[in-house]
């Protein structure tokens, strides 16, 4: 019997003519992809981070300003950046930006006081099947201090 353990992408089983991402998706994005479609043109969806939304509508930067754990700087855009509006990090929903720099975001973590187990927590959060994120969750874990991160956690809720 397959389980949440073993689940895939459905990209792994069919082929995938194009992915919006987010979870739920974004409206907008759904009708710009299927108007492109019938008009036989590239859809205009943003190629940029959450953390250009965040600008865009003036909010506080929660990871600079209380050091918030936030994904932003790595997660595709789309959202309007709604969780950092309403004083929470990003939990990476939309996935990953093409070329995600996780570990630049992973050092600044660091320095905020998460542990490697937490960062990859927070990188498993959504989209753990992303290469990117799973691989910097990975890393995460695996760097100095990883393995003593996850002997001292015996906490798996979300943070
Ligand atoms: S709150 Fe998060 S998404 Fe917004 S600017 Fe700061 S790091 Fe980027
Ligand atoms: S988790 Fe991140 S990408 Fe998802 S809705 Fe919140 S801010 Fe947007």
């Amino acid at each position: 019997m397959a389980t949440l353990a073993d689940s895939t992408p459905i990209a792994a089983h069919v082929p995938v003519d194009y992915e919006l991402r987010g979870c739920p998706i974004s409206r907008s994005q759904l009708l710009e992809l299927l108007g492109a479609l019938l008009a036989g043109r590239r859809p205009r969806l943003p190629a940029y981070s959450v953390c250009f939304e965040c600008k865009l509508r003036g909010t506080t930067c929660v990871l600079v300003a209380d050091r918030t754990p936030c994904l932003g700087p790595v997660t595709q855009a789309g959202c309007g950046a709604i969780c950092p509006a309403y004083g929470r990090g990003c939990y990476g929903c939309f996935g990953p930006t093409a070329g995600a720099d996780t570990g630049t975001l992973t050092r600044v973590l660091r320095a905020g006081g998460l542990t490697g187990a937490d960062i990859a927590r927070l990188y498993r959060t959504f989209n753990v099947a992303a290469p990117a994120f799973t691989a910097a969750a990975v890393a995460a874990e695996s760097e100095a201090g990883g393995a003593a991160d996850r002997e001292g956690d015996g906490d798996d809720s979300p943070q």
